[in-house]
């Protein structure tokens, strides 16, 4: 699983093209002339990948690099500029840029010249660097985006590079349901290998339990499967292992029969906080929790929209109207809009859609909590106080989104073979939570950061004396200052080194992959 020495040679020889070429000549494979010039400290990884790739690296100024690198959710990392883009259209493209820049760190790092490079599916992670790296080399999948479902209709295979609105188009018309994102655009890959959080969770557990197999892109260049048959640590390992043991380029996911359902949104006023919070409490607590019903609990503000409200999401994954688990809920009064209907996947994902526009500054940050209302009240008063110093940032969207983690989801991950989440269903009823915000100026990043992680500070403390406090830290909404890879527990850090180094020898996807959460 080491590289090839056919690669090294050919990485080699590349080197050798390199170094003509950084003296002003231009070399030339196919349609791809590449012009050298020291642009930034990758740009040497580029040339030689144009050198080997062709038209599927693009260079600064170009259509398609603009494209990729002008396509992230957050402000932050559409101001990132890479060296170059390499868009992979195939696992063997995936193949021969990382044998390529793996080989060329290897090579490079007696000399310190390696490659750094990013991965990315659909670009959703908030944070700067996450998928994309600043004078690097981008990864983008996104053309990775094939939907297949298996004839006897128990598995889905799709590519990482797909957004879940794609697969559910597909799956909605078919009558079947598949584990995923809850807003239409989230891409696959980073949601699954970090996780997964759906509204299908209590039936299924995190989307990463539904994984049947992955095919992943070694740091070697080679291409394994990884099922509860072959290579069964690296796939467990792979459940909430993000970008740290390859890149993965196939996931296959289970389906099962799905017809239309009852969701949608309800806003009520603030006013109604107190009782939103014991209802939460009460819903996450059942004693036979209603597999059907999903929940978020949205507290959120925006001065221009008047401040702040509650907006809560239940879906119920059958057709029926009005369930009893969400009585509790629906019988709040006032509401001051309610989108309840009878419609299938891809529309409700198409509604989550509007509420998380693209083009703006953005932070996450997450912590999780036993399921106890002192806990959580103490949670969004934090969330308020904090709010203060910043609350007159131009058009600041504030939201602490609340989600049940019951038992009932996370003993999934056990019966499906094992994750790397470190929940069990011994963990007891959990609480996600989430504060996100969003601005528009970039200037107010550095105040309304620091706002938003004190409200956790404050939180967390108070938590941590109570005994409410768990370590678990949900990766796909975690901060970069978090370290949600330590909460999956010492135990399964361990599982995870030992497939790194199985699996990575070289350590590349630690030393030359920054970005994400490292082991
Ligand atoms: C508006 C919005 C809505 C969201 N809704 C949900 C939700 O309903 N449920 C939920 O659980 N989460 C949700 N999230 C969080 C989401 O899961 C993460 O942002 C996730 O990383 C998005 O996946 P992506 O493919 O866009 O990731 P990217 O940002 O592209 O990548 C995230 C990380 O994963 C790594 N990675 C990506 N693809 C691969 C791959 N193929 N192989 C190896 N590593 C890879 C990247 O290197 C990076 O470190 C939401 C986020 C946003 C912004």
């Amino acid at each position: 699983m080491q590289p090839s020495i056919g690669t090294l040679v050919v990485a080699l020889g590349l080197l050798g093209l390199a170094s003509a070429a950084a003296t002003g000549r231009t070399e030339a494979r196919g349609e791809a002339a590449v012009t050298a010039s020291a642009a930034s400290a990758g740009s040497h990884c580029c040339q030689i990948l144009k050198i080997a790739m062709g038209t599927k690296i693009s260079l600064p100024n170009t259509a398609p690099y603009n494209q990729s690198t002008g396509s992230f959710f957050s402000e932050q990392n559409n101001a990132i500029t890479p060296a170059c883009v390499v868009s992979a259209t195939s696992t063997r493209d995936v193949q021969e840029a990382v044998g390529i820049l793996s080989t060329l760190s290897l090579v490079g790092q007696y000399s310190g010249s390696g490659c750094q490079f990013a991965v990315r599916s659909g670009g959703h992670t908030p944070w700067a660097g996450s998928a994309t790296i600043q004078d690097g080399v981008d990864i983008d999948l996104s053309a990775l985006n094939h939907i297949t479902p298996a004839e006897d209709k128990k598995t889905v295979s799709i590519g990482p590079g797909n957004r879940w609105n794609d697969v559910y188009l597909k799956l909605d018309a078919l009558g079947l349901g598949v584990s995923g994102g809850r807003v239409a655009s989230v891409g696959v890959g980073g949601l699954t290998t970090g996780g997964g959080m759906s509204f299908f969770a209590p039936r299924y557990g995190f989307v990463c339990d539904t994984v049947t197999e992955f095919e992943v892109v070694l740091a070697s260049g080679q291409v394994v499967v990884a099922n509860a048959k072959k290579n069964r640590n690296l796939w467990s390992a792979l459940k909430g292992g993000s970008n740290n043991l390859g890149v993965v380029t196939r996931i296959e996911l289970e389906v099962f029969a799905q017809d239309k359902f009852w969701g949608g949104i309800v806003v009520y006023p603030v006013s109604t906080a107190p009782q939103q919070l014991a209802a939460f409490v009460n819903f996450n607590g059942q004693s036979k929790f209603d597999e059907y019903g999903a929940l978020i609990n949205s507290y959120g503000y925006n001065k221009n929209q008047g401040g702040w409200f509650v907006a809560n999401n239940y879906e119920y994954t059958k057709a029926q109207e009005y369930p009893p688990v969400f009585t509790e809920f629906t019988s709040i009064q006032p509401q001051l809009l309610s989108t309840m209907r009878i419609s299938n996947m891809s529309d409700f994902a198409t509604e989550m859609e509007g509420s998380t526009p693209y083009g703006r500054g953005q932070i996450f940050y997450t912590a999780t909590y036993a399921n106890d209302l002192e806990t959580i009240t103490n949670l969004f008063n934090e969330a308020n106080t904090s709010l203060q110093p910043v609350i007159d940032v131009e058009d600041l969207v504030w939201s602490l989104s609340l989600q049940p983690l019951p038992t009932q989801i996370t003993k999934w991950g056990d019966i499906n073979g094992g994750n790397s989440l470190g929940l069990h269903e011994s963990s007891g009823n959990l609480v996600l939570a989430l504060i996100s915000a969003s601005w528009p100026n970039p200037s107010d990043e550095e105040a309304v950061t620091k706002a938003l992680v004190g409200a956790f500070d404050k939180a967390n403390a108070f938590a941590e004396k109570k005994g409410t406090l768990n370590s678990y830290e949900y990766l796909n909404y975690a901060h970069k200052t978090q370290t949600p890879i330590t909460g999956y527990g010492a135990e399964n850090v361990a599982k995870l080194k030992a497939a790194s180094k199985q699996y990575d020898p070289h350590q590349v996807f630690q030393k030359w992959v920054p970005g994400g959460f490292k082991l």
